[in-house]
C-alpha cells in the first residue's frame, strides 16, 4: 500500500468506532487463532506451546503496531478465551502442549498450568494494552463475556467451558479493580 493509503487506513483503524470494529474483528479472528498448528502439524505438532500462548497478541503488537492497541487487545482476549477453552481437556494425547521440532515433547501433566497462565497472562494483557478510559474496559469485558460463553456453549459445547472462559475474562480486570 502507498504512503498515503495506509495513512488514511491507519486514521480509520485508530477513529473511536473504528477501534471498537478492530477489537471484535481481532476477538472473532483469534479465538480459533491458537490451532493454526493444525496447518503445520508435522512441525509443531497439535497444541503447540507457540500458538497455544501469549505470544500471538504479543506477535500482533510487535510486528502490527499500525492496527492499535485495541487489536492487541482483541487478540489477547481470543486467545485467552481459547486456551481457558482448551484447559478443560484431558491432558493425554492432544490434550497435551507440545514443544515444535526438532523436540516434539509434551509439556505432560504441566500442560494444564501452561494453558492457565497463559489464558491469564493473555486477559491480562487484554486490559493492560487497552486506550484509556473505562468505556474500553467495560467494552473489553463485555466483548470478552460474548466471546466466552459462545466460545464455551457453541465450539466447546460445555457450560462449565463457557463459565471457566468467563472467569478468565474476568480475572484479566482483577489487578485493575484491586489496585484501584
Ligand atoms: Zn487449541
Amino acid at each position: 500500500m502507498s504512503g498515503e493509503v495506509l495513512d488514511v487506513v491507519q486514521r480509520l483503524v485508530l477513529s473511536a468506532p473504528g477501534e471498537v470494529v478492530v477489537l471484535v474483528l481481532a476477538v472473532a479472528v483469534a479465538l480459533p487463532a491458537p490451532d493454526v498448528d493444525l496447518w503445520a502439524i508435522r512441525l509443531l505438532h497439535h497444541r503447540s506451546i507457540l500458538t497455544h500462548s501469549v505470544l500471538l497478541p504479543l506477535l500482533v503488537s510487535w510486528f502490527l503496531p499500525e492496527l492499535g492497541p485495541a487489536a492487541v487487545a482483541g487478540v489477547s482476549l481470543g486467545v485467552a478465551v481459547h486456551l481457558a477453552a482448551d484447559l478443560l481437556s484431558p491432558s493425554h494425547g492432544f490434550g497435551r502442549v507440545y514443544w515444535p521440532e526438532p523436540f516434539q515433547v509434551s509439556l505432560g501433566r504441566w500442560s494444564a498450568l501452561w494453558l492457565m497462565l497463559n489464558a491469564l497472562g493473555a486477559s491480562w494483557l487484554a486490559v493492560a494494552v487497552l486506550p484509556a478510559g473505562e468505556a474500553w474496559r467495560y467494552l473489553a469485558a463485555g466483548v470478552g463475556a460474548v466471546a466466552a460463553v459462545g466460545y464455551g456453549l457453541r465450539k466447546e459445547r460445555s457450560v462449565l467451558s463457557a463459565l471457566v472462559a468467563l472467569g478468565v475474562v474476568a480475572a484479566g480486570h482483577a489487578p485493575r479493580w484491586w489496585l484501584g
